[in-house]
């Protein structure tokens, strides 16, 4: 397979004007919107990359497999007693749904699910934010990764919307700890910045590229990594999972930074980054050049 000339081709065809950055985090809102990075890390280890692949920005979202990884492998099964496995449907922020179903989120990739996931780390671990950044540096093979506190704190500031998810979850009683401090770790993880290759790198035990799942003591069998990867193909878009998983055909995580994570496993994990998203919240280039690369290559899990 020639992926050199086939991300040459992704980089080409994928560029479109189309989409808006993220602006209701103020700290994002000033990124340069023609940014483009991608990086492929095959199973034998080649790694092609082009454009901004080594610029770190906000992994945002991207940040709640890594949480996930966490408190799945700290709370096994139990997990599920707090937060769902079922595609949500609606948008990422949304609180309707909550209500509804007595404060138990669909899912952990939604808000309120992350902010469920964020409760279990704060219950369970002594320095619950370094305890992930030492988790997502050994996972990424890089101890330079770090938070971002501008951008925690931009988020804090104007965080109404999380703050109403959480204080909804607290109602239910699905919140053990302080609505704050659950807030301000979540803010933390979204701040985490990572490039295009660090994500890539940091996603191959998902992939089963590298096995077994044990970093820092955070263990995960076989069956688990699994579950989360599901999760990934059925929630990691959003309400736009079911179009990725149809345009893409890859399990796979976004944020509203711009950033793409996807990955056929046992063949490769691939990150893209292109701070323009569309109105669901998912990188417009992003996705389209994902969508290419799999059409070009003929390699996702259908
Ligand atoms: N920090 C962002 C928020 O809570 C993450 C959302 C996302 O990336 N979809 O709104």
């Amino acid at each position: 397979m020639d992926y050199t000339s086939i991300l040459h081709q992704v980089f080409d065809e994928s560029k479109t004007d189309d989409g808006k950055v993220a602006d209701y985090i103020p700290e994002l809102s000033g990124i340069n919107p023609a940014k483009f990075g991608i990086y492929l890390q095959t199973k034998d280890f080649k790694k092609i990359e082009l454009g901004d692949s080594q610029e770190a920005f906000s992994i945002q979202s991207i940040s709640k497999v890594f949480t996930l990884s966490m408190a799945f492998s700290l709370l096994g099964e139990k997990i599920w007693q707090r937060v769902g496995v079922e595609p949500s449907g609606s948008r990422f922020n949304s609180i309707i749904q909550l209500e509804y179903e007595n404060g138990i989120p669909r899912n952990p990739f939604i808000n309120a699910g992350a902010l469920v996931v964020a409760d279990i780390l704060l219950s369970h671990l002594k320095n619950p934010k370094q305890d992930l950044l030492t988790f997502v540096q050994e996972l990424a093979q890089d101890k330079s990764i770090d938070f971002d506190s501008r951008i925690a704190q931009s988020e804090k500031e104007t965080g109404f919307h999380n703050a109403s998810l959480v204080n909804m979850l607290k109602a239910h009683g699905n919140i053990k700890n302080n609505c704050s401090d659950v807030l301000d770790f979540y803010y933390h993880q979204c701040s985490l910045n990572m490039t295009c290759q660090q994500l890539a790198i940091a996603f191959s035990p998902f992939a089963s590229l590298t096995e077994p799942f044990d970093f820092e003591g955070i263990i995960l069998s076989k069956s688990q990594v699994k579950r989360i990867n599901a999760i990934m193909l059925s929630c990691g878009f959003y309400d736009e999972s079911g179009e990725f998983a149809f345009k893409v055909g890859l399990p796979g995580k976004s944020g509203v930074g711009g950033g793409i994570v996807a990955f056929q496993p046992h063949q490769y994990t691939i990150a893209v980054w292109s701070p323009k998203l569309n109105q669901k919240g998912n990188s417009v280039r992003g996705m389209k050049a994902l969508e290419l690369f799999t059409t070009l290559s003929g390699q996702s899990i259908f």
